[in-house]
């Protein structure tokens, strides 16, 4: 379906040298973030709450912490007891080694991995043998939806996405209940670092 583009945002090619950073509201898509509804959302006692505990973290931690002590801190400040960690099979090290940390800063800790529920891909997703990573092999999808409900069954306070793939971390994010923070983004090539690929791309645009 074609979208209407007579108006749209544009921020990540400013014209106006991103000047909303410095609370000057002169743009258009400044006054239209002004003008909606959006600022009326933060009266909620609870957006408002974890929006300013994210400012606080930001700006106590800025450029020391790295991001998963900011999730802890976060987590901290928020007063959540109970934390849920959906991760990838890949970066099993990486969540035990997680999972041990923020039990030894005091949290409650639930873990579910990509593979749970052990459904081969060519059952649910009808994959052909060619569609699969190893044709030939036993293969387990991933299945973020399960992922998403263990941890909401758990009752987490927070959930921490540990490097899903690409789609597999977007159902976890529509599927999972209570709030969601991502602390490593999938990524095979640049050892889960997008960001390094994009900056090689604005080098070259140089
Ligand atoms: S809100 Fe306006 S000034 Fe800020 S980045 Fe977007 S276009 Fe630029």
């Amino acid at each position: 379906m074609t979208k209407d583009r007579r108006w749209v945002p544009s921020c990540a090619t400013c014209e106006s040298d991103r000047r909303c950073r410095r609370t000057d509201d002169v743009c258009a898509v400044s006054r239209s973030a002004c003008q909606m509804d959006a600022l009326a959302v933060y009266e909620d006692p609870q957006v408002l709450e974890m929006a300013r505990v994210a400012a606080q973290v930001e700006a106590t931690g800025y450029e020391r912490w790295d991001r998963a002590t900011e999730t802890i801190e976060f987590a901290h400040r928020m007063g959540y007891g109970r934390v849920g960690l959906a991760f990838c099979l890949r970066l099993s090290d990486e969540a035990s080694a997680y999972h041990r940390r923020l039990e030894r800063e005091g949290f409650d800790v639930v873990s579910a991995m990509c593979k749970a529920g052990a459904v081969p891909k060519e059952s649910i997703l009808g994959l052909r043998e060619d569609e699969k990573i190893r044709p030939g092999l036993p293969e387990a999808m991933c299945n973020p939806i399960a992922q998403a409900r263990l941890l909401a069954d758990a009752e987490v306070d927070l959930n921490i996405v540990m490097g899903l793939c690409v789609g597999h971390d977007t159902l976890f994010l529509q599927h999972s209940r209570g709030p969601v923070t991502v602390l490593i983004a999938k990524d095979r090539v640049f050892d889960h670092k997008p960001v390094e690929g994009l900056r090689r791309e604005a080098d070259a645009a140089e």
